[in-house]
């Protein structure tokens, strides 16, 4: 369907018009809560790039998409709609129907990405990029302003990469967004974070955490000093178990601060402090302000360097509970990264209380979940074949309009947990290798993460390409 200028404007004005006379299901407001880099000035945007695409835009959303947006937008941002011309407000539309959609499918990211002859519209769910939409070249322009608007970017700068956050109102949920554009052979890419705290659980049951491993965990974090660390690679949810932890030890007589980079969730009644290099407000900066704020529980973001774990090290040693993130691989090579870090190994075996590895796996929808029929053959190539399992346990979703055609719905978490008692400490304090540690933390109990993925297969949370695809044997 082509469309004059005219045709626009005045179909844009209408949807206006029914916005405000009450036809509203979810109100959606934008703020603009941030915006680095670049300068601020030139930000008027007339929308000149919006002319000839919107209505392939609006042919690439289709209309059924539009109308379905434009029923929840209850206050499209004047100022802005103002700002790039009537004509453009199905770019408006547009940009909020990618936004919505994520939202609503519990996207944590939305990738915009420019190709030479299309644009490709991407959304990360349960940790996998899943192909949206793909609309015409032509449109990327007019796309990327609109985001840039969003977040007070300076539009006219388009070959330097930027950084922005905007917030909307869904209803009464607040929603932030992580904004960065970076200019690729074909345009600029826009790739957009989404920090929707009402889809996010911060109880450890809910993320995955069994009886037993909760009563470990609760019991150490009633310790009133030590450093507990939650480790594995990016995106393996590691900040979700320890802003959970931060809930559970939150009450009125604790003093909790934390130094984050970004700052992620907003906690009520926890001093979190934003990290911001630029100025030299690091993560052990921040830190040794922390330790003159009379602290009881401090969280650091991640232990990226040397000064940092000495800093989290000594003041776990003085009296706090401290909690932070590493990049390991499991729990018993975190000793080994800390003594990497030029840590001395009587301050590790001193401090350290307990270490979290995790992982995250995609939970098997439950509205088409069946029998996996090749489950015998992943065993074997997992080498897990002789161990007598009963193969018609294990499960694979089919894939349902409710998953998306992905077959799976949600996250689990996969752990080990590695509790240090005296006989660990001593190990660690001799320097003993991370061999050594695994077997001596086996030998106490420890379920390592592939073992635990299994039981989790066997029970149908999750299927077996899940637990191979993030765990080693
Ligand atoms: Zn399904």
């Amino acid at each position: 369907m082509v469309r004059t200028r005219r045709q626009e404007a005045e179909l844009a004005s209408d949807l206006l018009k029914k916005n405000k006379s009450g036809l509203v299901a979810t109100p959606i407001a934008v703020t603009r809560t941030r915006s680095t880099g670049g300068s601020s000035g030139g930000s008027k945007n007339k929308g000149q790039d919006g002319d000839a695409s919107t209505s392939l835009l609006e042919e690439a959303f289709q209309f059924s998409d539009l109308n379905q947006t434009t029923e929840e937008i209850d206050e499209l941002d004047d100022d802005i709609l103002e700002s790039i011309g009537e004509e453009s407000a199905t770019i408006v539309k547009g940009v909020n129907a990618i936004i919505i959609k994520a939202v609503k499918l519990q996207a944590s990211d939305i990738h915009i990405e420019p190709y030479e002859d299309h644009v490709r519209i991407r959304y990360r769910i349960d940790g996998v990029l899943v192909t949206e939409k793909k609309l015409p070249k032509d449109v990327i322009t007019s796309i990327v302003s609109r985001i840039k608007i969003m977040c007070e970017l300076n539009i006219s700068e388009k070959r330097l990469p930027q950084d922005g956050r905007f917030r909307i109102k869904m209803g009464n949920r607040k929603i932030d967004f992580r904004v960065s554009t970076l200019r690729t052979l074909h345009g600029e890419k826009v790739v957009m974070r989404i920090l929707d705290q009402s889809a996010v659980s911060l109880e450890l049951p809910t993320l995955g955490f069994e009886e037993d491993a909760l009563g470990i965990i609760n019991k150490v974090i009633q310790d009133p000093y030590g450093i507990i660390l939650v480790t594995g690679p990016t995106g393996s949810g590691k900040s979700t178990t320890l802003y959970s932890i931060l809930v559970e030890l939150n009450k009125e007589d604790v003093n909790i601060s934390t130094t984050e980079d970004p700052v992620e969730y907003e906690l009520p009644g926890i001093n979190q402090v934003q990290c911001k290099s630029d100025i030299g407000l690091t993560f052990s900066t921040t830190l040794r302000s922390f330790l003159r704020q009379d602290p009881d529980v401090i969280m650091v973001g991640e232990i990226r360097d040397g000064e940092t774990a000495e800093i989290s090290i000594k003041a776990a040693l003085t009296g706090h509970l401290v909690l932070s993130t590493l990049h390991t691989n499991d729990a018993p090579s975190t000793v080994h990264r800390l003594l990497n870090m030029g840590i001395e190994p009587f301050l590790i075996s001193a401090s350290l209380s307990m270490i979290i590895a995790q992982r995250l796996v995609r939970k098997n929808c439950p509205h088409c979940i069946a029998e996996d029929e090749t489950a015998h053959n992943k065993l074997l190539s997992m080498n897990q074949d002789d161990r007598g399992y009963d193969e018609t346990k294990f499960k694979r979703s089919k894939g349902c309009s409710k998953c998306n055609n992905t077959g799976y719905k949600g996250r689990s978490v996969l752990y080990e947990i590695m509790v240090l008692d005296e006989e660990m400490r001593a190990f660690i304090a001799k320097g003993s290798t991370s061999i050594e540690l695994e077997k001596m933390a086996c030998d106490k109990g420890m379920v390592r993460l592939r073992e635990l993925g299994m039981k989790k297969a066997l029970a149908g949370i999750t299927s077996l390409e899940e637990v191979m695809k993030v765990t080693i044997s």
